[in-house]
């Protein structure tokens, strides 16, 4: 490392190269509750340029580069397991333009995706992808782990609105892969092998992105059930009806006392579980009508009224409750293993009462929430020190295989990182790996990009 740290301080200003051990910690950890793993050195890039000279240093000196965004990611995707050089995108933070005639917006890697949908709301426009985690993560992260979000059910992913992007390869290539047309299928469709790479195969350095007309109404509603078995039931009764509201969450009992721990807004007393459902469009009573549709289908299970917000703030409290569940659990056990299955929404219901068999055959919590409408659930499995730990990581390991099982996946958008590298050839077949691995041997000959994600080590 020695060698390379000398030429990363003299290609780089000296405040862009992190060494202090303090500073090099915090970007050594993310979300994922895998523990700190921190680079050797971390260095602040402002171009394509810098990311090439970066890889030509790691190149010569064979060390590790890790492409770090806002580390919000919940795999440890960016955790520098080998050590090396960690790039931080932090400051190519600027939204370069936004084209609303021509409904497209190009953007640097290290934009904080709530400051970019703000940014594009205020042009009148709509950038649907809305991870949870909105407020602390990066385009170039979302774009890495192809991020999906609550409004996923309708408006689709990451990958529905990535066109175009600028890359850098660890061979040194900068290229310009994609489109900035809407439509467009010339040559392979390496965007989209770009987008959910999880930063193994590019160091995303430019992001052209597609955007809708802002829809112009909004309802937010929520509804209890005494269980949540009859509230994943009503969530497979809306999808059968042929109804796609824009978002469908699920949470369950063990969430519902989590929520009753402190946040925003409170559930009734003796709720079991709950359901947040949302519509959207430009024209009001449609929103409403559509609202009123699921209303009904839920209304016979349900424990209590659908509850409507009747303005911003209500609608925020709901939301704020959701999104910060993840940090609620918390506060039910020391320790939280969060994985996110998806599964054929039929199985929904099935999955839900599988996870709380596989937690109580153990003895341990778990809490089930998520964006239920498009099948991506995620499990928490709680646990109390290092003497649960081994049984939690059991009940993780079944619960991924349950999910494959079930004709499901075991990540519907967090990715593999290092938390699931282990249980990629269960789900996707020892020949599928085998040439994926092929594929990041091509872009990454020398295998210095994030080496130990996605694939088990060799
Ligand atoms: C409370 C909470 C809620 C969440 N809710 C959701 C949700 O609803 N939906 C969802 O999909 N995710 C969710 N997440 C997970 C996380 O926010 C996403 O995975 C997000 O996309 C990570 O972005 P980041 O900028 O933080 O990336 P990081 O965590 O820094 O990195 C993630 C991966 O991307 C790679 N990477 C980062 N930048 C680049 C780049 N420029 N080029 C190439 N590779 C790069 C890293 O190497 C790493 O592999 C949530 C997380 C939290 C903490």
């Amino acid at each position: 490392m020695a060698g390379a740290i000398g030429e990363l301080r003299a290609a780089f200003p000296g405040e862009r190269v992190v060494l202090d051990e303090e500073r090099l910690a915090e970007y050594g950890k993310d979300e994922s509750d895998l523990g700190v793993f921190q680079p050797g050195v971390a260095v602040k890039v402002e171009s394509a340029g810098e990311v090439r000279s970066t890889f030509a240093i790691a190149s010569r000196y064979r060390v590790p580069v890790v492409p770090i965004g806002a580390r919000s990611g919940k795999s440890g995707g960016s955790l520098a397991i080998h050590g090396g050089i960690g790039v931080s995108m932090e400051r190519m933070n600027r939204i370069l333009e936004i084209r609303p005639a021509d409904l497209t917006a190009r953007v640097q890697p290290g934009v904080i995706t709530g400051v970019f949908q703000a940014e594009v709301e205020r042009h009148g426009l709509f950038y649907p992808p809305d991870p949870n985690s909105l407020d602390l993560c990066s385009i170039g992260g979302n774009v890495a782990e192809n991020a999906g979000g609550p409004r996923a059910l309708k408006y689709g992913v990451t990958r529905e609105y990535v066109l175009g992007l600028e890359v850098v390869v660890p061979t040194g290539e900068i290229l310009r892969v994609g489109r900035q047309t809407i439509k467009g299928v010339a040559g392979y469709d390496l965007t989209a092998l770009f987008v959910g790479s999880e930063g193994t195969l590019c160091i995303v350095t430019e992001a052209t992105l597609k955007l809708l007309p802002r829809p112009r109404h909004v309802a937010t509603a929520l509804v209890c059930f005494p269980d949540v078995d009859t509230a994943a039931q009503a969530v497979s009764r809306v999808l059968a009806a042929g109804v796609i509201p824009r978002c469908l969450e699920l949470i369950d009992d063990v969430s519902v006392q989590a929520i009753a721990r402190g946040s925003p807004f409170q559930l009734p007393p003796g709720a079991g579980a709950a359901l947040l459902f949302e519509t959207d469009g430009n024209d009001e009573e449609q929103v409403f009508a559509e609202m009123a549709r699921v209303a009904e289908m839920v209304r016979g299970s349900a424990s209590g009224e659908v509850v409507v917000a009747q303005n911003e703030a209500q609608r925020r409290d709901i939301w704020e409750t959701r999104k910060y569940l993840s940090v609620a659990l918390r506060k039910l056990a020391a320790g939280k293993l969060s994985e996110d299955i998806a599964v054929p929404r039929s199985r929904i219901p099935e999955m839900v009462a599988r996870c709380r068999e596989i937690g109580k055959a153990r003895g341990l919590l778990v809490a089930t929430y998520g964006h239920a409408g498009d099948g991506n659930l995620h499990c928490n499995v709680l646990y109390d020190g290092d003497r649960e730990r081994g049984a939690a990581d059991a009940a993780v390991g079944e619960i991924l295989r349950a999910a494959v099982d079930m004709g499901g996946t075991i990540t519907g958008e967090h990715g593999v990182g290092l938390a699931k590298r282990d249980f990629l050839e269960y789900e996707q077949g020892a020949a599928v790996v085998a040439l994926e691995r092929r594929l990041k041997a091509a872009f990454d000959p020398l295998g210095i990009l994030n080496p130990g994600k996605v694939f088990p080590e060799t």
